[in-house]
């Protein structure tokens, strides 16, 4: 609990120095660490709708002028597992939600095969607005939407983050490495272990290397002791 806190907290202060405005509801919030332990969930919640509200409708980079929804992110403020995807595509800026296309509905099944439900997770992207064409997100467009990730980060502050693709391992590493070598080996971010894999889409186009991703949500549950006995997606 003292940790979310201090996480929350870090949050806070990072945003107000980097002139984000509209943190004042969450910052006249009661004191946290004098709530009973079970508000935690709605802190983290909250923490959340603050960085949402801050986002608001967004203009900070060049995305905002062809995108039709923002897709900010879906799934259990609480949870255990973040997956960090790269920014949304056609269905996602269709209907405002990460991962719902055909990349979307592997990566359903990749969760499921690791016992777990959609609704039991966290799921969201590097940038929330999706690049033209699905073209690949630029470094101002990166740099513009990075605060808001780093807030969803400090306010779900999962146990282990999974990353979907190169630009989601690379922008949290801060390195340029292939996600070739990159994949399959924990790395940290701020203390959280974090685990970089292939893209859901990339394995469409590639479905031999399913095997390769399964090896490595292997590894991710043996960290959060999950049952290891189902298969791998299909
Ligand atoms: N690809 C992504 O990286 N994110 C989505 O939300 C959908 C497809």
């Amino acid at each position: 609990m003292s940790e979310l806190v201090d996480e929350v907290r870090a949050w806070l202060a990072w945003a107000q120095d980097s002139g984000l405005k509209n943190l004042a509801g969450a910052e006249r919030r009661p004191e946290p660490a004098n709530r009973p332990a079970e508000a935690e969930p709605k802190v983290k919640l909250e923490v959340l709708e603050s960085v949402r509200k801050e986002l608001g409708d967004c203009t900070r980079c060049k995305l905002h002028r062809t995108r039709t929804n923002i897709v900010f992110g879906v799934g259990d403020p609480e949870a255990r597992l973040m997956f960090v995807g790269e920014g949304p595509g056609e269905d996602e800026d269709l209907k405002g939600y990460p991962f719902v296309g055909k990349a979307g509905q592997l990566l359903t099944k990749m969760i499921e095969a690791m016992g777990l439900r959609r609704e039991d997770v966290y799921i969201c992207n590097t940038v929330k607005c999706r690049p033209p064409n699905n073209r690949n997100p630029e470094p101002d467009e990166l740099a513009a939407c990075e605060p808001f990730l780093k807030g969803q980060l400090a306010a779900v502050k999962p146990e282990v983050i999974v990353t979907l693709g190169k630009f989601a391992a690379q922008s949290l590493l801060r390195e340029q490495t292939p996600i070739t070598r990159l994949r399959g080996q924990w790395r940290e971010y701020q203390g959280i272990p974090l685990m970089p894999t292939f893209h859901p889409a990339y394995l469409l186009r590639s479905p031999q290397e399913k095997g390769k991703v399964w090896e490595d949500l292997k590894q991710v549950m043996k960290r959060l002791d999950l049952p290891l006995a189902k298969g791998g997606a299909s």
